[in-house]
């Protein structure tokens, strides 16, 4: 379960309106990239997704239900964030456990959890210790472990990539394609990135203004562009 219906959601912030009028679907186990300029209204909408928003008109519907009148909790999100947001003062293992803790999961269960994405992403040697003894890529391996302890549904990555150096960059994307196969979750990813939408998606969302300009696959969008905007994005060049 993770299909995704947006209705028509417009996002004001005062008399700005930041999305015009979003409609997406986005079928289980999908891995969805939503590309645009800076400033366009991607982390807006991912927001919107997660329900840490209020959209002004319009609906996200998870698996049939309103994300608005659903509990957090039971929403069945996780999100990452391009800054990791992980907790300084606490340990690799208690910042992917913390989340579990304070819903009540079973110690046992919290460690049988992170084992298995500790292993997956490759984190074991780190447990004990705190990010600020973490690389770059190593402290963006934990936040995605956190998101998948939780065992989400669907996960939300918002320019999970864009503060590692190009070499771990890769590496890192190839770490979430693998992931995505694995867990058969259902994935949007947020980016700037041309190379990332290309290799990761299996349908790219390209946003412009808070509006939608073409929804395909990769080859789609390269061969077919639908207007100059996407063909400048992601389209074959001319
Ligand atoms: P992106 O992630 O595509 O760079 P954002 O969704 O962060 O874009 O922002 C879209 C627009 O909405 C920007 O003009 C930004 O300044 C504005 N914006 C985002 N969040 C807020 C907020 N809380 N209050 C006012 N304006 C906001
Ligand atoms: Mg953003």
């Amino acid at each position: 379960m993770g299909s995704l219906k947006i209705e028509n959601v417009k996002k004001a912030f005062g008399p700005v309106e930041v999305l015009k009028g979003i409609n997406l679907e986005v079928t289980d186990g999908e891995f969805v990239v939503f590309v645009g300029p800076s400033g366009c209204g991607k982390s807006t909408l991912l927001r919107v997704i997660a329900g840490l928003e209020d959209s002004t008109s319009g609906r996200v519907v998870i698996d049939g239900q309103d994300v608005s009148v659903t509990p957090p909790a039971k929403r069945g999100i996780a999100m990452v964030f391009q800054t990791y947001a992980l907790y300084p003062h606490l340990t690799v293992k208690n910042n992917m456990g913390l989340g579990l803790k304070q819903a009540g999961t079973p110690a046992a269960e919290i460690d049988r959890r992170i084992g298995i994405a500790s292993s997956m992403l490759s984190l074991e040697p780190y447990l004990e210790r705190r990010p600020a003894e973490l690389s770059g890529g190593q402290r963006q391996r934990v936040a995605i472990g956190r998101a998948v302890v939780r065992e989400p549904k669907l996960f939300l990555f918002d320019e999970p990539l864009s503060n590692l150096d190009a070499a771990l960059r890769v590496n890192t994307r190839l770490e979430i394609a693998q992931l995505h196969r694995r867990l058969k979750a259902t994935m949007i990813y947020v980016t700037h990135d041309q190379v990332e939408a290309m290799t990761l998606a299996d349908k790219i969302v390209v946003l412009n203004a808070g509006r939608i300009e073409q929804i395909g696959g990769p080859m789609e969008l390269y061969n077919s562009p639908a207007n100059e905007f996407v063909a400048g994005f992601i389209g074959s060049p001319k």
